[in-house]
């Protein structure tokens, strides 16, 4: 039979998890595919750990992945991909947002012959008027300035073909924009619309900064507009110099020379001396990532593995991560 796999990243869900376990476990059974659970253990500091153990005692569908720390959901998820050996895999959030009831809608649209099937949600209630604002600026600019637009109210919620994550797991770069990688593979994409709820138990890992710092991930990993862009704006200034000076000059042989312009000056220079320092922090933005890209590190280091075992002992094939990018070490 054709195995799923559904992959959740879970970062301190010790109260959530059973909980999304039940619900996930209900719409499986009538699934008629065989389903692996992947939850990959994202260096969480509370027990859930310890609580997908105890899941995965009960239900055998349950693989764990344990992260040797925190890597960030992206590469949570990325080593879920690396794992999962379903012809198709499907990527959700350990929280309740991402329903399980609409996997079965993804599977109609995998049937239908799409690659990947991506839900929209319809409502974002349970974030702040900032972080709306701050997200829906972030998508114009990403859409505006990149060849591979996300479509609007993604998340990452979707059903992704074996085709697709094979193709995501060969990509070479250590930066794992998800949401810009799941635009930029292509593939036949079908939308699938659904409720976000609220988050029910724990709270949100993201904070404003971390917020940031993921857009910066995204808008580098994605065009380089930001760093030829300073080219035009110093072309800009240079001219607009150049017509002051000559503004100067003819003033200057009019009516003499003039000493006061303090001001000008002063306001000259600091302008200038803002705009180099904001496009030498944008090279030093590319810099850093290519820096990190150079280095060819893994991009997550799993310090043990739980149900992998069994697909071995099965004699199925089992999807060894290439050791170039994992260094898995499986428990026994
Ligand atoms: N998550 C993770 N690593 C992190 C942060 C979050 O694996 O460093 C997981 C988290 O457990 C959840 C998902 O990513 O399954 C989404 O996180 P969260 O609900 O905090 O994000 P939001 O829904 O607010 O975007
Ligand atoms: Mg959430």
């Amino acid at each position: 039979m054709e195995v799923l796999s559904i992959i959740v990243p879970v970062f301190n869900e010790e109260q959530m998890l059973p909980r999304m376990i039940s619900a996930l476990l209900a719409v499986i059974r009538d699934i008629d595919l065989e389903t692996e659970i992947i939850l990959v253990n994202d260096g969480s500091d509370d027990d859930s750990l310890l609580v997908m153990k105890e899941l995965a005692n009960l239900h055998t569908c349950i693989k764990i992945i344990d992260l040797s720390r925190n890597f960030g959901k992206e590469y949570a998820v990325s080593a879920g991909l690396q794992f999962a050996r379903g012809a198709a895999a499907v990527v959700m959030d350990s929280d309740l947002q991402h329903p399980p009831d609409v996997i079965p809608r993804f599977l109609e649209k995998w049937r239908e012959g799409y690659d990947i099937a991506y839900g929209v949600h319809m409502d974002r209630r349970e974030e702040s008027r900032m972080k709306k604002a701050f997200s829906g600026l972030f998508y114009r600019l990403f859409n505006r300035l990149t060849e591979t637009p996300i479509p609007r109210n993604v998340g990452d919620f979707l059903l992704l073909d074996r085709r697709v994550v094979d193709s995501l797991n060969a990509l070479p770069e250590r930066n794992r924009f998800m949401k810009g990688l799941f635009a930029w593979v292509g593939f036949r994409r079908a939308e699938v619309e659904y409720e976000q709820a609220e988050r029910a138990l724990g709270e949100s890992k993201w904070n404003l900064w971390k917020l940031w710092n993921f857009a910066l991930d995204g808008l580098t990993g994605f065009t380089t507009l930001p760093l030829r862009l300073w080219s035009y704006v110093g072309l800009v200034v240079s001219l607009l110099a150049m017509l002051y000076a000559s503004f100067l000059i003819v003033r200057t042989l009019i009516s003499g020379v003039d000493v006061p312009g303090f001001a000008t000056l002063i306001v000259v220079i600091l302008m200038l001396g803002g705009i180099q320092l904001i496009s030498l922090g944008v090279l030093g933005e590319y810099l850093g990532r290519l820096y990190l890209e150079v280095k060819q590190r893994p991009l997550f280091l799993v310090r043990s593995t739980h149900g992998f075992e069994r697909d071995a002992s099965e004699g199925s094939v089992v999807s060894e991560p290439p050791s170039r990018q994992t260094e898995p070490r499986r428990s026994s």
